[in-house]
């Protein structure tokens, strides 16, 4: 095709409201102020340096000819096309066009001299390119490589690029890291900041271009560096803003609530419960609040530990908050919560979406006169009406499925102005070790990496969905046994209704197959009261079978349970398979887990797919599973967006960058120190509006 006709630079890109469709186009891609286009770096590059001659193109070579049209015409067999046959001296070439324009087929009669650019084919009849891109043979042949951006539809090449060009000379690329301080290892900096922005933008011809697609390129490695500094630095200055904040100082007291609760629990906690136990302990007793991520697998005890910190902050007289992301999770919690603490006199207040309202009110009064000591509840208890006595702890559960508003929402409940609320954030999803450092770098991770004794591992078996049958009779021997069975049927995004009708059928034929046996059904559809309903039948045992979609991923705890079917296990997510699984295994009977899994109408399962429940079938450890799964998705989806504050890390890659980011992590606290003004504006030219998205 011929390049559209040339259009006017872009307007200078300041950071006023984009006017015209294409700068708002610009604008949502974050393109908005010049640095932010000096930033915004080529996805690939084109070769438009050299000219080949047909005599030695290779087949397949995509290249650029010179040459002259001999001959033009649209033929309409075998469809309608424009055909335009060129010669370049050494040879002839076809040039295809399935789709045209009339300005196009003017510029290329017979005698124009043109340059096409495509990928050459070999034929009966000669070369042939097909849609090439063609433009006049007079312009110089440009000298670097041309670049390829990231673009949105709608948004042309050739414009982006002339932005991208304007940003790149008007924007201040002055040093804000070499040199600025002494850091170690310089030689991730050996190139200045503006050389490698202008090199990445338009490289020369001889560069390896490999070395710029597989980003190992110096220029590549400077760029990585800086950002992953800027990300560093900005997370360590939210930490520094955090200590200087003021929370209460929370010990417990010798014979108070936690040793109280410590000799009432039916169970002795295991070492790794002690010791992050110390570890939460130790940072109540701060007087800056405490930041602090339990992560542990499923089924590692980690509500006791909560509770035990909830009981510090008792002992000391103020309220606790316990937020969990489900409804069923936070009434799991809570009934576990008040069977540990109402013996010891404690009053537990409980606040969900579905509640009613006198009982609501009955809650939000016991909450703001301080008679609950601890309240547990979802996000309902963000809510304006939600009125705290004097919170000074909270816990939140399964943290990465909030969003960071609702976090900052639960810290603005502290009653008095300036003092902060300590935070213990606990998750079953656990943060491989470089994602640690970069994502949470301003958190203190405390791990439980340890089950409680007593659990048989689970064995895990990959099953071909036209072996159902051997599934249920498995089933009825577990039933037999007098066990309970989970069957999980998955979520399709796109469609509630098929959701649905896919647990309903599962279920309707379960109970077909199994007579006598009282099989429920669960999901997300069915009134609060209706799923309290069932989920208590199937705790109390009543239930021998709960068929069910993801509503029962987090937190249900059903020893009993031995059995996890997951239906079309390939559309599920890896760590929520992990989390499925360890419903079962909480006993001491031998659990299994079946993945039922289904091709569909291809042949094989793709291979993310495969990957996925390979990983299910090799391992039961939540880090090794945590690691696949970084492996397979990348981070940016690892945390999911909302958690990484709509991917932070551009050009960086967490898991072949680590030297880099041990790098960046070691010299932040360095120019912070030594040059606070140069550290501030090279994170304000990196993350731009994006800094309170790392602050949360
Ligand atoms: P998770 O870390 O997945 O939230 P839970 O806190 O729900 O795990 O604990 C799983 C189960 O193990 C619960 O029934 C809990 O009471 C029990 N448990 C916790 N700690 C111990 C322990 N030290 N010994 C025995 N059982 C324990
Ligand atoms: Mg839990």
């Amino acid at each position: 095709m011929l390049a559209k006709p040339s259009i006017p630079a872009a307007e200078p890109a300041v950071a006023a409201a984009p006017r015209n469709p294409l700068q708002k186009a610009m604008a949502k891609m974050g393109l908005v102020r010049d640095i932010d286009f000096a930033l915004h770096l080529p996805l690939r590059y084109e070769d438009e340096t050299r000219i080949v001659r047909l005599a030695d193109a290779r087949e397949g070579q995509t290249l650029q000819i010179e040459a002259t049209v001999t001959a033009c015409e649209v033929s309409l067999r075998p469809r309608r096309q424009l055909l335009v046959s060129v010669d370049d001296g050494s040879d002839t070439c076809t040039l295809r066009f399935f789709s045209f324009y009339p300005v196009q087929q003017r510029a290329m009669q017979p005698g124009a001299q043109i340059r096409a650019r495509g990928e050459v084919k070999g034929g009966f009849l000669g070369w042939t390119m097909v849609h090439p891109v063609v433009h006049a043979a007079s312009a110089d042949l440009p000298t670097a490589l041309t670049p390829v951006y990231p673009t949105v539809a709608g948004l042309p090449q050739a414009y982006l690029r002339k932005a991208v060009l304007g940003g790149l000379s008007r924007a201040d690329l002055s040093e804000t890291v070499a040199g600025s301080a002494s850091l170690p290892g310089q030689a991730a900096l050996s190139w200045p900041l503006r050389d490698a922005l202008v090199f990445l933008h338009h490289p020369t011809p001889e560069v390896a271009l490999a070395t710029l697609e597989d980003h190992s390129h110096p220029a590549w490695q400077r760029l990585k560096a800086e950002e992953l500094l800027a990300q560093q630095v900005s997370q360590l200055q939210s930490r520094r803003a955090r200590d200087n904040l003021r929370s209460l100082v929370l010990k417990p007291v010798d014979g108070g609530l936690r040793d109280r609760l410590l000799s009432a629990l039916p169970f002795t906690l295991t070492a790794a419960q002690q010791r992050v136990g110390r570890e939460v302990a130790h940072d109540l007793a701060q007087a800056a609040p405490m930041h602090r991520l339990l992560q542990g697998d499923v089924g590692s005890g980690k509500t006791v530990v909560a509770a035990l910190a909830a009981a510090i902050c008792i002992d000391a007289g103020r309220q606790c908050a316990l937020m969990a992301p489900t409804e069923i999770l936070a009434e799991q919690h809570f009934r576990k919560l008040i069977g540990w603490l109402e013996p010891l006199g404690i009053t537990t207040a409980w606040l969900t979406g579905s509640q009613k309202a006198k009982e609501r009110r009955a809650m939000l009064a016991l909450i703001a006169s301080g008679e609950a000591a601890l309240v547990v509840g979802t996000h309902a208890m963000i809510q304006d009406k939600v009125q705290f006595h004097n919170l000074a702890l909270t816990v939140i559960d399964e943290q990465h499925r909030f969003g960071v508003a609702q976090r900052l929402a639960l810290r603005d409940k502290m009653a008095e102005p300036g003092l902060e609320p300590h935070l213990l954030m606990m998750t079953a999803t656990p943060i491989p070790r470089t994602l640690a450092m970069s994502y949470y770098a301003d958190l203190e991770v405390s791990t439980i990496d340890e089950l409680p004794p007593g659990r048989t591992p689970i064995v895990t078996k990959l099953v071909n969905a036209s072996r159902r049958d051997e599934v249920v009779a498995r089933i009825r021997m577990q039933l037999a046994q007098g066990r309970q069975v989970y069957w999980v049927c998955p979520l399709i995004e796109e469609s509630e209704v098929l959701d649905l009708a896919n647990a309903t059928e599962t279920h309707a034929a379960l109970c077909a197959a199994l007579p006598g046996v009282q099989v429920g059904l669960l999901h997300s559809r069915m009134p609060a009261a209706e799923k309290k309903a069932v989920m208590a039948e199937f705790v109390s045992g009543t239930m021998a079978v709960l068929v069910s979609t993801t509503v029962i991923e987090v937190g249900v705890d059903v020893p009993n349970a031995s059995l996890m079917v997951i239906e079309h296990a390939e559309r599920f997510g890896l760590s929520q398979m992990h989390q499925l699984r360890g419903r079962v295994g909480r006993g001491a009977a031998a659990s299994a887990c079946v993945l039922l899994y289904s091709t569909g109408d291809a042949p094989r399962l793709g291979e993310t797919a495969r990957a996925r429940l390979k990983a299910m079938v090799e391992t039961n450890d939540g880090f090794e599973i945590a690691r696949r799964d970084l492996e397979i998705r990348g981070p940016g989806e690892f945390l999911g967006a909302r958690q990484s504050g709509a991917a932070l890390l551009r050009f960086a890659d967490l898991a072949t960058d680590a030297e880099l980011l041990e790098w960046a992590r070691a010299a932040a606290p360095l120019i912070l120190d030594h040059s606070p003004a140069l550290a501030h504006r090279h994170v304000a030219r990196w993350l731009g509006t994006k800094t309170e998205f790392l602050k949360a």
